[in-house]
């Protein structure tokens, strides 16, 4: 058998609450499972800490595109406003030369002359109903610009409460990763202080090498986090769950559980 024993006569326990095989477990392999119980719940929330510089990221730029929309909004109106009041003063101008060509009318003395006025006149008034149109247009464009506005604020108020309850969230769950690391943390030095020290090493060592998952379960005559098949002499031992066997092809420490794993069950996140 190519598989390496460490605990060939380590002290067997029956049946406890995670497990609940029908076969007696070798102590430090329940030790080993519990340990990379402790070592994944401490990954998983120091990824959820590690990712959190992050989602605040993504929050902030949520925020900073709604007010980007807002400022946009305000910006086009403005721009609307002052177009509009540069047209209204081209109008005024225009009404100042027609009053000045309706004075000059009045005091014609020439056929030529009226004619002349009476052209100027119709011009400006073309212009300025040319102009009015204009700034009526301008006027609803402005209508249709105030409720863009109006919308992009809504949106900021959303987002804002939004980012609000999302740092909250993110806040709540820093100090909920922080007790587990903590607990973690306590748990794990209890379960290492009842471990045989070569067999720690070698968990310690695959770990290492096996981004933090050194325990890989064996169903079916397979390593389930490498899917390597096993030799069936391998698996056989395996299946007894009396020694501490490591996969051929990726080292981790194997292990059996039962096709049918009762709700209870937890077994380490895959990786390869
Ligand atoms: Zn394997």
């Amino acid at each position: 058998m190519r598989g390496t024993s460490l605990a060939l006569q380590a002290p067997v326990r029956r049946r406890r609450g995670f497990f609940c095989l029908c076969l007696p477990m070798n102590a430090d392999l329940e030790l080993l499972i519990t340990l990379q119980r402790l070592d994944t719940a401490a990954q998983d929330a120091e990824r959820r800490l590690a990712d959190e510089p992050q989602r605040e990221q993504e929050l902030d730029a949520r925020l900073e595109a709604a007010r980007q929309a807002v400022t946009a909004a305000k910006e086009r109106l403005a721009q609307n406003q002052s177009a509009r009041r540069a047209i209204e003063k081209d109008v005024a101008m225009h009404q100042g030369r027609l009053s000045k060509f309706h004075e000059q009318a009045m005091a014609v003395k020439t056929n030529q002359e009226y004619h002349a006025v009476q052209h100027e006149i119709a011009f400006a008034q073309n212009e300025i109903k040319a102009l009015e149109d204009r700034v009526l247009e301008g006027m609803l464009e402005a209508d249709e610009l105030t409720a863009g506005l109006h919308r992009a604020e809504v949106a900021l108020a959303v987002e804002q409460q939004a980012v609000e309850q999302g740092q909250g969230a993110i806040a709540a769950e820093r100090d909920q990763m922080k007790v587990v690391v903590d607990r973690v943390r306590v748990e794990r030095s209890a379960v290492v202080a009842a471990m045989n020290p070569q067999v720690l090493a070698t968990f310690e060592r695959v770990s290492q090498r096996r981004n933090g998952v050194a325990m890989a379960p064996a169903r079916d005559g397979v390593c389930t986090i490498c899917h390597v098949r096993l030799r069936p002499q391998v698996f056989n031992t395996v299946l007894k769950n009396e020694q501490i066997l490591q996969c051929d092809h990726c080292n981790r420490i194997l292990y059996y559980v039962p096709a049918t794993p009762s709700p209870a069950d937890a077994s380490p996140a895959s990786s390869s």
